[in-house]
């Protein structure tokens, strides 16, 4: 008896739905963008524990920081040390299992890697400032502006565990596209930027920059995470326009617009009488132009028309950037020398 040798083509691949394909064959590839995220993720490697801490400790154990600038960095570690793991969990225990492409998967292997990073990162700064673990990593049931942004995230995930879900409906496919839209728009496309302009704002005035460039390499990473995201979910609706109805469409938009509400909720949260020049007014504009900037890229319309009150962080992160953006830095990790940001 001869086994019978099936091969895939690149024509028969599918994003979802393709059970008649062997998804443990990776090549050939169909969707190179999905391993280009994937290569561009593994030049960018890091370990949190490469970043000195010994300035961040001198300052945060000094009298140098007002109450107010330690409240902005407490919240943003107790938002951050968590959204990690949500995003860890959705991704190995509720999209990897419906994403049925081996070159998608390849990329998910890789970012799950790096959420463990980014939650390894806030281990690693609780440890170096002495911070009061229990309160950092339960600050996700603590905090209700932090509760009520994970609590959205955490009923996406929910709706997916359940054991009777499948994508093959035409209701399945659109809940586990709003998941897509949930975690990687949403929570790492909006809930994560009012959090890294706060602590990216420590940078000029050189104060907390080890915890400032650990939240650039992050923020470096969350760019592709996002990126790949898009092109997933954008990927999936060319392949089903079936499921892109106007009906949905005003559902994903009045969940977009509700995520920006609690996210401006967040911000005035961290910032109750501003900080560093930082406003809550401010986080609303800010806000509002960075989910018209994800709106857009997913083909829904802008909401917000409001400018971006911190252009400094369109330098950082402009979304087309990522590929070269921190080539010197990818260069310097390959050739074995410390960490620079230039
Ligand atoms: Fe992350
Ligand atoms: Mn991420």
């Amino acid at each position: 008896m001869t086994a019978t040798i099936t091969s895939t083509s690149a024509s028969e691949k599918r994003l979802i739905n393709c059970a008649a394909v062997d998804v443990n064959q990776l090549m050939p590839l169909k969707y190179d963008w999905a391993w280009e995220h994937y290569l561009n993720g593994c030049a960018n490697h890091w370990m949190p524990t490469e970043v000195p801490m010994a300035a961040d400790i001198a300052l945060w154990k000094s009298n140098q920081l007002t109450p107010d600038e330690r409240l902005v960095i407490m919240r943003n570690l107790g938002f951050f040390a968590t959204a990690e793991s949500l995003v860890a969990n959705n991704l190995t225990l509720a999209i990897f299992r419906h994403v049925t492409n081996a070159e998608c998967r390849q990329y998910l292997l890789r970012q799950a890697f790096e959420e463990a990073i980014h939650t390894h990162t806030f281990h690693y700064v609780v440890e170096s400032l002495g911070l009061d673990e229990t309160e950092v990593f339960t600050m996700y049931h603590s905090i209700p502006s932090i509760a009520a942004k994970d609590a959205m995230e955490m009923e996406l995930t929910e709706s997916l565990l359940d054991p009777t879900f499948t994508t093959e409906t035409h209701e399945g496919a659109q809940q586990f596209l709003e998941n897509l839209i949930g975690y990687y728009v949403i929570m790492e496309g909006i809930f994560f930027y009012a959090g890294f302009a706060m602590i990216l704002s420590f940078h000029p005035q050189n104060r907390m920059t080890g915890i400032g460039e650990q939240f650039q390499y992050i923020l470096r990473d969350e760019t592709i995470h996002l990126n790949f995201g898009i092109d997933l979910i954008n990927g999936i609706k060319a392949e089903n326009p079936e499921l892109w109805t106007p009906k949905f469409r005003d559902h994903l938009v009045e969940r977009i617009r509700h995520a920006v509400e609690l996210e401006i909720a967040y911000a005035e949260d961290c910032l109750p009488r501003g900080v560093l020049g930082l406003t809550s007014d401010l986080f609303r504009d800010y806000v509002g132009y960075i989910a018209d900037r994800r709106l857009e890229r997913i083909g829904l319309p802008r909401q917000y028309q409001t400018r971006n009150p911190f252009p400094w962080m369109s330098e950082t992160i402009d979304l087309r950037k990522e590929k070269n953006f921190f080539e010197s830095r990818v260069t310097d990790y390959r050739s074995g020398s410390t960490l620079t940001w230039d």
